[in-house]
């Protein structure tokens, strides 16, 4: 295959069209720079979305990645193997769990989740008291099989796919009264993100997720944290759960897991990961020893107190730096978010405009994120350089500028 033949016109030929990507096409990364096919650069803020944890090119998870490369890559799991042994070691000697089912994608970890929750309930309370019941919020984002658009609380995912999976609820994000009215006997699982992501960059109240906790127990069903976006230090802990005061029975990991390469994880204890015996569940490549191996570089590097302290600093630089542009621009009412999960909501007068900021900050050399059609979201890399940010400002100033010179579309 020779280079620079296809183009984005290739795009709208050859591939199914879910996806609208822009006319650039990066070729290249170093560390939060990426080069398109005409050597543009851009800082890259968005970090695939929420997934370049450490950035492009990272040394310790390119050693990682070819050590393994040339010893072994797959065995399916008809055989366990050091890499994934070693990550699931690490994982549950840093959280709260005792065991680990590994998976490719966010949306695989809570398929397990939710399938492994309904096992649970069927194995400890039987079939007959109906205790499957699944309670997610509003806003809320899980993946996109079908089981999971289900759960997840966004319902154009699931239009036009139905019928979906029976038995779930959705409630309005951070409401304690009505969750309290909505649990029963008959709920299985409750699901939460810690920070809504997709759903506009929200964090939880902790009284929230207290409820949440309390009302499980008082009604046996399992708390479920999806922390595919929050997860893997980008919120300042190794998962956001840390910092919250709640345990989870569940905890879902995906994006930062692998740092750009595919990887899943389903965290639990070893009572509740009993209903998933031999045979009731599984994937042909999930746990392959090349992603566990990048993974487990990964953790490496973040299981560091400075590290973590150092995503805090870059977050309140990011936040006040912000702030100080939109003292100028007045483009948003709001700026929120933990470490580096960071969102700017538009101003009225903005609203529904977000993909213009983000198109007008690409044509700056700007790469960042949507969390809906509202919020601006930054996920950077969590090692991104201060001189990075600084520069990434002043892009996003100019696209500001550029915005605001256009007006708003009415
Ligand atoms: C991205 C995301 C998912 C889905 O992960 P995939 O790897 O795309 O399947 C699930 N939950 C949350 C909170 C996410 O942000």
């Amino acid at each position: 295959m020779s280079e620079a033949k296809v183009t984005r016109a290739t795009f709208d030929q050859v591939m199914v069209p879910c996806y609208m990507p822009p006319d650039v096409i990066p070729v290249r990364g170093e560390g939060s720079r990426l080069w398109d096919q005409e050597d543009r650069e851009y800082i890259d803020l968005a970090g695939g979305i929420a997934v370049n944890a450490l950035g492009h090119r990272h040394p310790a998870l390119i050693k990682a990645l070819m050590e393994q490369a040339d010893k072994l890559w797959h065995l399916s799991n008809a055989y366990t193997n050091e890499p994934a042994l070693l990550l699931a070691k690490r994982l549950t000697e840093l959280t709260f769990a005792e065991q680990v089912f590994f998976c490719n994608s966010g949306a695989e970890a809570n398929e397990a989740a939710f399938k492994l929750a309904r096992k649970y309930a069927w194995d400890h309370h039987g079939g007959d008291i109906g205790k499957h019941e699944i309670i997610s919020f509003k806003g809320s984002f899980h993946g996109r099989t079908l089981f999971t658009v289900s759960v997840g609380g966004q319902t154009k995912y699931r239009i036009g796919y139905e019928p979906v999976p029976a038995g779930i609820t959705h409630l309005p994000y951070n409401d304690i009264a009505s969750l309290e009215s909505a649990i029963s006997e008959r709920t299985c699982a409750v699901v939460v993100e810690p920070i809504l992501g997709e759903g506009g960059i929200i964090p939880a109240d902790p009284a929230f997720l207290h409820a949440a906790r309390n009302l499980c127990d008082q009604y046996k069903a399992l708390l479920i944290f999806d922390e595919v976006q929050t997860g893997a230090g980008r919120t300042g802990a190794l998962y956001a759960y840390m910092n919250s005061g709640v345990i989870p029975d569940i905890l879902t990991s995906a994006k930062g897991l692998g740092g750009g390469f595919p990887i899943g994880a389903m965290l639990t204890t070893r009572r509740i990961a009993a209903s998933f015996g031999f045979g009731s569940h599984g994937t042909t490549y999930g746990g392959n020893p090349l992603a566990c191996a990048v993974s487990g570089a990964i953790i490496d590097i973040l299981d560091d107190v400075d590290l973590m302290a150092e995503v805090k600093r870059k977050s309140d630089l990011i936040v006040s730096e912000l702030h100080s542009l939109n003292q100028r621009h007045a483009l948003f009412s709001d700026i929120r978010g933990r470490g580096m999960l960071i969102g700017a909501q538009l101003a009225h007068h903005w609203q529904g405009q977000a993909r213009r900021l983000l198109d007008a900050a690409r044509d700056q050399g700007l790469m960042v994120l949507m969390a809906g059609p509202d919020v601006i979201r930054l996920t950077p890399s969590l090692i991104i350089p201060d001189n990075d940010i600084h520069e990434a400002m002043t892009r996003l100033d100019r696209a500001m500028n550029q915005l605001i010179s256009e007006g708003p579309e009415s």
